[in-house]
């Protein structure tokens, strides 16, 4: 039988993605102070290379599944605790890893997003950059509310490349401010004077449906080599690898298919180290291995959405009375008599996990509807917060491939919830920077 668990403990997010961005700093400075941000750090000359694996599970990272990274963990550091933030989202932690910050400082709170001063009927969709526009345009250049590393780097006169086969949502949240770097992805480069050299360098961009995305990605980590290395000789890199991610969405995590995404993962990883060995960098570059996320597999059958509309608490799917976006719930006007009829209907569903709502105050880890913990608990206070924040509720059961982590949503497999299958992480390191042979519980 499974068996669920009430999330009934205050929750602190670990500074998981934070740390990375500091480890960054830490190991990009030594002697000069910065104050834009308040990121003190100190410039070293040895490159960062950040290799982000969307949705790597730590657990998938065996001798058999992918040897190259086993080699990697086994030689270098790697941290035991590392976290999203939440919710465990893509482009959330896309925006985190590229501010150091949580959801409460960056803004950018969810994969989709109800912001109405853009659009007051529509959820906007953060996969797409063209979303991401919109949203800078209509907030005065505020689609992330804090500082990147991009502008950081810029104000020391240090060069940041970024090459994603993710989407152009999460590749653009990574460095969003013109000018400020190279941004390369199947639909955007940044600045476009480069096209004319990614196009003869790279070849054209092929156009692939079928999973894994191997040629997607193979592009984007000849990139890193050719470009990022070669061309611009970039003092920081994040390279963004879209597999296992997408998938383990459509065929479920441990699925055949997912196995031979996380193989061909783990070569293009001994690709690149083999590329920075050819060049004579590798002993002087820090290799930061990363995940933005874990994974859960789904066995829920009905949606927040559907619930709300079976119990009159929304008109109907496009109804602008109540807005879905992911498991953030906004109410229109902010109705103060129809969020605690929602939060109880929530509260007595046996497949909704946690329920967060504002706090009684800026410090209280308790919401404002009694039996609910506050936006602060997980540092998703912001102006742009909804009403409701819930999520899907989860258990230790095993998937019939074995992986642990279920959760009461529909689909085949994904992330987002307040599981600790979703919210754990990879972390692995290696360089002139970082301790070798070493575990740490961070
Ligand atoms: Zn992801």
């Amino acid at each position: 039988m499974i068996r669920y668990h009430n999330f009934s403990r205050k929750i602190g997010i670990f500074i998981s993605i934070c740390f990375l961005f500091f480890m960054i700093g830490r190991v990009t400075t030594m002697g000069h102070s910065i104050d834009k941000g308040n990121v003190p750090f100190v410039l070293s000359g040895n490159r960062v290379l950040m290799i982000v694996i969307d949705g790597l599970r730590p657990d998938y990272i065996t001798p058999i599944i992918m040897p190259n990274l086993s080699i990697f963990r086994k030689n270098g550091f790697s941290g035991q605790n590392h976290h999203a933030v939440y919710p465990t989202s893509t482009r959330i932690n896309s925006a985190s890893i590229a501010t150091g910050t949580y959801p409460n400082k960056h803004g950018l709170l969810n994969n989709s997003l109800y912001l109405p001063v853009v659009n007051i009927d529509h959820v906007l969709n953060t996969k797409k950059i063209s979303d991401l526009l919109l949203i800078d345009k209509f907030t005065n250049g505020r689609l992330l509310t804090t500082v990147s590393l991009g502008e950081i780097l810029q104000n020391r006169d240090r060069k940041l490349f970024i090459s994603s086969s993710g989407s152009s949502g999460s590749a653009y949240l990574l460095n969003h401010k013109p000018g400020t770097g190279t941004l390369l992805h199947r639909e955007i480069i940044l600045p476009d004077s480069l096209a004319s050299v990614v196009e003869k360098l790279l070849g054209p961009v092929l156009e692939e449906t079928k999973r894994p995305l191997v040629k997607t990605v193979r592009r984007s980590v000849d990139a890193i080599l050719k470009i990022g290395i070669d061309i611009i000789n970039a003092d920081v890199i994040i390279a963004w690898i879209t597999e296992p991610d997408g998938t383990a969405h459509s065929e479920g995590i441990g699925a055949p298919l997912t196995i031979e995404a996380l193989k061909f993962v783990d070569n293009e990883i001994s690709r690149i180290i083999d590329g920075l060995q050819v060049r004579g960098i590798l002993k002087s570059t820090n290799i930061i291995i990363v995940s933005d996320h874990g994974f859960s597999t789904r066995i829920g059958e009905k949606s927040i959405s559907s619930l709300l509309i079976d119990h009159g608490l929304k008109s109907d799917k496009s109804s602008t009375d109540v807005i879905i976006a992911n498991d953030a719930i906004y109410v229109n006007e902010h109705k103060e008599e129809i969020i605690p009829k929602i939060v109880r209907l929530l509260q007595k569903t046996s497949w909704i996990g946690p329920i967060f709502t504002r706090g009684n105050n800026s410090t209280s880890n308790m919401g404002w509807i009694p039996g609910t913990l506050s936006f602060s608990t997980m540092m998703w206070d912001h102006e742009r917060s909804s009403d409701i924040l819930t999520a899907g509720n989860w258990s230790d059961a095993s998937n019939k491939y074995g992986f642990k982590g279920v959760v009461s949503l529909p689909g085949v497999a994904g992330h987002n919830s307040t599981s600790p299958y979703d919210i754990k992480a990879t972390f692995l390191a290696s360089g002139p920077d970082f301790k070798s042979q070493t575990k740490q519980q961070t």
